[in-house]
């Protein structure tokens, strides 16, 4: 059977380990080399020019230095490349590195300083994008403002979807149409591979903070970009120059992780759809944010997505003061940034990861996100209500009172 054939579930177990029986091994190998001997002085050039312009080695033997090339991460790079329908996949050190690398190779290298963003974004895409801080101009806007946006110097538009920390659902069909050309990258991280393949809906590149669910378990800081090769080429040249590698120890544990992937999504997403439900009905909460329940007017699951996921946030009746409270009364979920991992977290948004995002388009203080785990669903909920009955009564009097109150970030 060919491997282009292989469903999802065969493709996470396999891919990136084609060779292992040839090489006569089981598990793949980790090579930490940071220099590689060279068979003559010609080849290592060639090969060495060929990587530095964001190519492959030129032959057996031309890895040369591992700021060029690695071949644990590069084994990860092309099991991830599999998971997304991709031609290639580049690795990096952080999410925020990888999305330095397709802001800088979209636009200030080939002389064009605009980049057109949706929000809502991580805070910390949006920081980067709004410090102008790799010399581009950006135009935050809403998915149907794109074309309006676009200018004839704009290099890239980002979206990601489902957003960060309110889950809101952007078209990215429609958001191609509109580029008209442009580059679009999606920020793929809470769908991951399992739930959606933005370049099957005609993005050109899907970036994950890898840290994320492709982890999955909170040990590893990365990121990774899947495109066309052309794309991944020039993300490949602008990592050989500027240096934001991922290490091959992390490409280990990041490739162990993928064959569990599609189990851990779909265990992680009927806990959250159950915990969602639960927690549309409770008392304590104003609203819920997530896209199982009625965050998808447009029907966007299953024409684009596959499931709604296993992030989740809700509004608080009680607002800061309840959502301090819940934070710091759960016992089961642990008060921390992150996600995606088989623990499960809650955070602040506004308070943390949102917080260098301006007061306009920030989260209320109202909101906290939950990144629901593997633990039992009824153990969460029970974690849950604790906290939540404890903080109802303490702020009792807050949500009688005017909701209108619960706005910015309480000073700290
Ligand atoms: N994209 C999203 C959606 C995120 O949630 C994050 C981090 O929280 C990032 C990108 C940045 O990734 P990293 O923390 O690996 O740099």
């Amino acid at each position: 059977m060919r491997d282009d054939l292989w469903h999802l579930d065969t493709l996470a177990v396999h891919a990136g380990r084609e060779d292992l029986a040839t090489l006569g091994v089981h598990a793949p190998p980790i090579d930490l080399s940071t220099t590689n001997p060279l068979p003559d002085i010609e080849l290592g050039g060639d090969s060495y020019e060929a990587m530095a312009t964001g190519g492959r080695p030129v032959a057996e033997g031309g890895m040369v230095y591992a700021r060029l090339w690695n071949p644990t991460v590069a084994r990860f790079e092309d099991a991830l490349a599999a998971l997304e329908h991709a031609e290639a996949a580049a690795a990096f050190a952080s999410g925020m590195a990888a999305m330095t690398a397709v802001v800088i190779a979209h636009t200030v290298s080939i002389g064009r300083r605009h980049v057109v963003a949706v929000r809502p974004l991580y805070g910390g895409t949006d920081h980067l994008l709004g410090s102008a801080m790799l010399g581009t101009e950006v135009t935050f806007c809403r998915e149907e403002e794109v074309a309006a946006n676009i200018r004839p110097d704009t290099g890239l538009v980002v979206l990601e979807t489902p957003a960060n920390p309110t889950l809101e659902l952007v078209d990215i069909a429609a958001v191609v149409a509109q580029a008209g050309g442009v580059p679009v990258v999606v920020d793929n991280t809470f769908a991951t591979p399992v739930l959606q393949n933005p370049i099957e809906l005609g993005a050109t590149m899907s970036l994950h903070s890898a840290t994320k669910y492709l982890g999955g378990h909170g040990d590893v800081i990365a990121g990774v970009v899947a495109g066309s090769e052309q794309s991944i080429e020039a993300l490949r040249r602008v990592r050989a120059i500027t240096g934001g590698l991922l290490h091959p120890l992390g490409a280990y544990l990041l490739h162990r992780g993928l064959p569990t992937l599609p189990l851990r999504m779909e265990r992680q997403q009927r806990s959250a759809q159950r915990i969602a439900t639960w927690l549309a009905e409770h008392p304590a909460v104003a609203e819920v944010f997530y896209p199982g329940l009625d965050g998808d007017p447009r029907g966007l699951i299953g024409r684009q997505l596959r499931g709604p996921g296993a992030m989740l946030a809700v509004r608080l009746r009680g607002g800061y003061d309840s959502a301090a409270a819940v934070t710091a009364g759960v016992r089961l979920f642990t008060h921390a940034v992150s996600l995606g991992g088989v623990d499960s977290l809650i955070q602040h948004p506004a308070a943390l990861t949102h917080r260098p995002v301006p007061a306009e388009a920030r989260p209320g203080a109202d909101i906290v996100r939950l990144s629901i785990g593997l633990e039992d669903a009824a153990d969460l909920m029970a974690d849950l209500d604790g906290a939540l009955t404890a903080a109802d009564r303490r702020s009792g009097d807050a949500y009688a009172g005017n909701l209108s109150e619960v706005s910015g970030v309480r000073a700290h």
